[in-house]
């Protein structure tokens, strides 16, 4: 029980990565706020989750609304008192190249990924510091850290986020909050498959050093990590979660190579 009688909300909990971080913060004690912009679905997964007794609570809420970071950290404090632990999952993907990218797709994926993020993270931040105390986690990505063709909102936006991770670490720090982000290889949800057609997946399935997609508990486990107090002295950090496919270079042996 590691994060017992914490507090937490997880944006775009309602499935996918965020859903299997919520299931393993109430596993590991915690009571949670779902906020979704799908709010059904929420809704299902909080019914799903509170079985045996367990306390987890959904909301509809769009990130990218400029009041979706405060009524989500309001509804949080009216259920349960305070926040302890937010992870800003909520995103869409893109595949799109940048002189194709219409200002329009630009600006929705900049909106969700990034500003919406940071939009939760000062209405939860404000709290966590009266407290002195509270995890922020960014789940950002691969294509944050690496050029690729098709990523330019999603890979600024994620790259963006990397970077508002490590100035919140620093400004936050002597008030007790640390924050992080988790950096996803391919995952397979929703996200993952939209982005990826049958000959990428192929692709990824070979360039991966451990030659597969990673799933979503995979992520929830170092949420729990980075939302426990096993990592109270990691700050400012990025934690790959990608079966390596970070490390792979261009030293990385092709099938026929005869180096593998
Ligand atoms: P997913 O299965 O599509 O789940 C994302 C959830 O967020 C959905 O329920 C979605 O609702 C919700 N959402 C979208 N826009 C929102 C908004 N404006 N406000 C609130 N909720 C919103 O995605 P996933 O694959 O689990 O991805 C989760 C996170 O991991 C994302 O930030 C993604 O960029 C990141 N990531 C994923 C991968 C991967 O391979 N899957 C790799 C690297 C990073 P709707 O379905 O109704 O839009």
């Amino acid at each position: 029980m590691r994060l017992k009688d914490r507090v937490a909300i997880v944006t775009g909990g309602a499935q996918g990565i965020g859903k299997a971080i919520g299931t393993a913060f109430i596993g590991e004690g915690a009571r949670l706020v779902i906020g979704d912009v799908n709010g059904d679905l929420a809704a299902k997964t909080a019914a799903e989750l509170n079985q045996g007794g367990r306390k987890a609570r959904s909301i509809r809420i769009d990130v990218a609304e400029t009041t979706g970071g405060q009524q989500l950290v309001d509804f949080c404090l009216s259920e349960f008192g305070r926040v302890d632990i937010l992870v800003n999952n909520a995103g869409i993907g893109a595949n799109v190249r940048a002189l194709e990218c219409t200002l329009e797709q630009w600006e929705r994926v900049i909106r969700i990924n990034l500003t919406g993020a940071f939009l939760c993270s000062q209405a939860a931040g404000r709290e966590m510091v009266k407290q002195g105390y509270g995890k922020i986690i960014n789940i950002c990505s691969l294509s944050g850290q690496r050029g690729g063709i098709g990523r330019a909102p999603y890979g600024a936006a994620k790259a963006g986020l990397e970077l508002l991770t490590k100035v919140m670490a620093v400004e936050l720090a002597e008030q007790g909050v640390n924050v992080n982000d988790i950096v996803p290889g391919p995952i397979a949800t929703d996200v993952g498959r939209a982005m990826h057609d049958p000959a990428t997946v192929e692709a990824y399935e070979f360039l991966v050093p451990q030659r597969r997609y990673g799933v979503p508990e995979e992520i929830a486990n170092a949420a729990v990590f980075l939302a426990s107090a096993e990592s109270d002295y990691v700050n400012g950090h990025s934690l790959s979660v990608d079966g390596g496919f970070g490390s792979a270079g261009l030293m990385y042996p092709l099938p026929n190579s005869p180096h593998r």
